[in-house]
């Protein structure tokens, strides 16, 4: 990877340079503060000075003598032999020169510059006698190699050179035993690679001193050198799974509670582009003294297992979603073998099912069931006179009327044509008989009105009731009984409740 590869300077290079700057930073605060090293443009200027005054003095000495003409010579001999000087000029008290000499080969602009010049006043025992002039180069031009040449950079030239050498060499030496991988001996590193998950320990500010063979691998490093020194919030593997906040990385919440953190999830990307869940628990290291040194972190890839168990939740969906559609059909599978198509009640064979485990129960329980028959009175004229549909209508809202008066545990079964059976459990003969009633009077009035076409139809029906005793030894005989009431209410004029004669 890019950052494994990448030259870094090595530690004691790194140490060495900052060392030596720190020692270059000193020197320049004492100079600055005792001023031991003069400033190198300051330093030529009273050389300068001091030669300009010095040749003055020499010729005084030459003018007392009277020898004026070795004047010029001195000055041809003094602008030869110091590069500095570019132009001597000697004149009088009137400003008439006497000697006005330029180096060779200078321009004329060059030595008339007065910021380079340095006048000295001669003065003889006849007091003023005129004034020296000595030019000198334009100290611009020479300013770098002034700087460069002042004893202060060569000092710290020199000293920085040697300083970091020395410094370097010396440190290399000591951090070979301060090198953190050698703080955990050769032996536990290599029992440490036969675990099958990563395991990396780091010091307190999370740079790792150990990683195992297993964590090299998720972290795509060649070696352990490689890792070692490097934070591990830094490596890029965790560059999307962790946050901004040092403080949420699962060690450093371990590190800063003092106490275990199992089950932490991070979701890396490895270096091959693939998604890597990994479960990671840290064990903070103390030293003893309760003081928190560093922490043990182990990282489990569990993406395989991860990974079958969102395979086997999506199944498991799927296989809800399967049953819950058996369920519905089913439901309707039933409802179609248990109900009449044309109204919804019971068919007769789901009407006999459910008598048949009420009655047993009832007779178990000792408690009262009832039987209502019913017929709708001259039904087939319907079917005459308004047609089939008609008659298909008139059941349905005779159906509706029923239902509407019972409670959800009565059983109303469609019992042939147009003739209907009501389970009533619990019910003795007395509360049938009124409830059958209650029917009679709500078919009458309401049924007939509820057909919307034909209007003002006219719809009655006839009941018989029976009702559980000691001597009824099945349902079949209670629906007999029932049955033969409701004739008797067709025969005594219909539209009407007759109960069964007691046994
Ligand atoms: P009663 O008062 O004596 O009961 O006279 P009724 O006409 O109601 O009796 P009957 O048993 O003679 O007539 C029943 C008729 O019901 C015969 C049959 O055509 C008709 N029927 C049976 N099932 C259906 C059905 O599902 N739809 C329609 N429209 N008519 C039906
Ligand atoms: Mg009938
Ligand atoms: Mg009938």
């Amino acid at each position: 990877m890019a950052w494994a590869r990448r030259p870094r300077l090595g530690p004691a290079v790194r140490i060495g340079l900052g060392l030596t700057a720190l020692v270059i930073t000193l020197l320049l605060i004492i100079d600055i503060v005792f001023n031991v090293f003069p400033n190198p443009s300051v330093a030529l200027s009273a050389q300068r000075a001091r030669s300009a005054e010095q040749f003055a003095l020499q010729s005084i000495v030459m003018l007392e003598l009277g020898q004026e003409a070795s004047i010029a010579r001195a000055v041809e001999l003094a602008l030869a032999s110091d590069a500095d000087i570019t132009r001597i000029r000697l004149e009088r008290k009137d400003e008439t020169a006497v000697v006005d000499m330029r180096a060779p080969g200078l321009a004329p602009t060059q030595s008339r510059d007065m910021r380079t010049a340095y006048q000295v006043p001669l003065m003889t025992r006849d007091g003023l006698w005129g004034r020296l002039t000595v030019w000198h180069r334009d100290s611009n031009e020479s300013q770098l190699s002034i700087f460069l040449n002042s004893p202060l950079v060569q000092l710290i030239a020199g000293l920085g050179i040697v300083c970091f050498v020395a410094f370097a060499l010396y440190l290399r030496r000591v951090l070979s035993h301060l090198d953190p991988s050698s703080v955990v001996p050769e032996r536990i590193r290599q029992a440490f690679d036969v675990f099958s998950s990563g395991i990396v320990v780091v010091d307190h500010s999370a740079a790792i001193l150990l990683a195992n063979e297993r964590f090299r691998m998720l972290a795509s490093a060649a070696s352990g050198e490689a890792l070692t020194g490097m934070a591990l919030h830094r490596l890029p593997m965790f560059a999307e799974a962790l946050s901004v906040n040092r403080e949420g990385d699962p060690w450093a919440l371990a590190m800063s509670t003092g106490e275990t953190l199992s089950g932490a999830r991070l979701d890396i990307r490895h270096a091959d582009g693939s998604l890597r869940r990994l479960l990671v628990n840290s064990a903070p290291i103390d030293d003893g003294d309760g003081q928190v040194r560093g922490c043990l972190i182990s990282f489990e890839d569990i993406s395989s297992i991860v990974d079958l168990n969102e395979q086997l939740e999506r199944s498991n969906a799927e296989l809800l979603r399967s049953q819950r559609n058996i369920e519905e059909m089913n439901e309707e599978l039933t409802r179609l073998a248990t109900r009449d198509a044309l109204t919804g009640a019971f068919n007769s064979r789901a009407l006999f099912d459910r008598f048949g485990t009420l009655f047993a129960e009832a007779r178990s329980q000792g408690q009262p069931l009832c039987c209502i028959m019913l017929d709708i009175d001259h039904f087939k004229r319907f079917n005459d006179t308004h047609g089939h549909a008609t008659g298909d209508e008139v059941l349905r809202a005779v159906t509706r009327v029923i239902a509407n008066g019972l409670r959800d545990r009565d059983v109303l079964a469609r019992y042939g044509g147009e003739e209907f059976c009501i389970v009533l459990p619990g019910a003795d003969l007395t509360t049938a008989l009124a409830i059958a009633e209650r029917l009679r009077e709500a078919i009458e009035l309401t049924a007939g009105a509820s057909v919307r076409k034909p209007t003002g139809l006219r719809v009655t029906a006839s009941f018989g009731v029976s009702a559980l005793n000691a001597t009824i030894g099945n349902f079949e005989l209670l629906m007999h009984q029932a049955d033969e009431a409701l004739y008797a209410s067709k025969n005594a004029g219909r539209n009407r409740v007759t109960s069964a004669a007691p046994a």
